[in-house]
């Protein structure tokens, strides 16, 4: 089945940010394929066709790229929002735990680019939009491993849109502040607390913890990357 409508492809499409945007890029005339790693438990959207993605997996990107382009025939716009969190001090956080934060937060956006800009290429056309953060521009003690990966996806992303603007092809940042979502709950907490920092981290789950909690609606994050999608103001 091929469709009229220009096709988005969201990541991490069950909550929050990306939830928000599926559904507005829906409402905005996408055709949206919308990403979950278990569409078991994932909430029917609608208008937002779901597909079962882990994109720490080499073998399941390529999945949902291939389910996507077979059914609706192209991918104009990638949103890349899937990630997670990572807290406490740098040295509570082990290395395989900042590897699973890089696997998802900047190696998942490689591996999505890597599938889904064959397509674009020979298209000439598509917009790469990828959820960076404030920490992906500034320091953010305590997120240090994160902070990190969202510093890697802007250099990422503004390298590679400088590589495929010959093809028709843009890739823009999205860099929410404190946005109101299940992010905070959903990033995991250091493997080996130390007892040292007990105090500051303490803080720090604070501090962003109300980020989280008095941040931005998801639905305006969701207005700027339809903004983005489309070359329009937004609402
Ligand atoms: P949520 O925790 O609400 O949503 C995260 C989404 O990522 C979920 O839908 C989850 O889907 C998906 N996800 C997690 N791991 C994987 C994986 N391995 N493969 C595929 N999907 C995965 O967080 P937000 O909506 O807040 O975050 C979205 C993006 O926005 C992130 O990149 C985050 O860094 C960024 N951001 C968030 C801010 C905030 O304050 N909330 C501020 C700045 C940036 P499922 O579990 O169903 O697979």
């Amino acid at each position: 089945m091929s469709t009229t409508r220009p096709v988005a492809l969201v990541t991490g499409a069950s909550s929050g940010i990306g939830k928000a945007s599926a559904l507005a890029l829906s409402e905005a005339g996408f055709t949206v394929v919308g990403s979950t790693r278990d569409t078991s438990r994932a909430t029917p959207l609608d208008g937002v066709t779901m597909v079962d993605l882990d994109v720490a997996s080499d073998a399941s990107v390529a999945a949902a790229v291939q389910q996507g382009v077979e059914r609706f025939g192209r991918i104009d716009v990638l949103v890349n929002n899937a990630g997670i969190g990572l807290t406490g001090a740098a040295e509570e956080n082990s290395i395989a735990q900042a590897q699973g934060v890089f696997d998802i937060n900047v190696f998942g956006v490689m591996r999505m680019t890597n599938a889904v800009l064959p397509h674009m290429r020979a298209q000439r056309s598509g917009r790469i939009i990828n959820l960076s953060s404030i920490f992906g521009l500034i320091p953010a003690p305590y997120l240090a491993a994160y902070a990190a990966s969202k510093h890697a996806v802007e250099g990422y992303s503004e390298s590679l849109d400088h590589e495929v603007r010959e093809y028709g092809v843009r890739v823009l940042l999205i860099e929410p502040g404190g946005t109101n979502t299940g992010f905070e709950a959903n990033s995991p907490r250091p493997d080996s607390p130390l007892p040292v920092y007990e105090s500051q981290r303490r803080i720090a789950d604070q501090v962003l913890a109300t980020a989280v909690r008095d941040g931005d609606a998801p639905a305006t994050v969701a207005s700027v990357i339809v903004a983005a999608a489309t070359d329009s103001k937004p609402k």
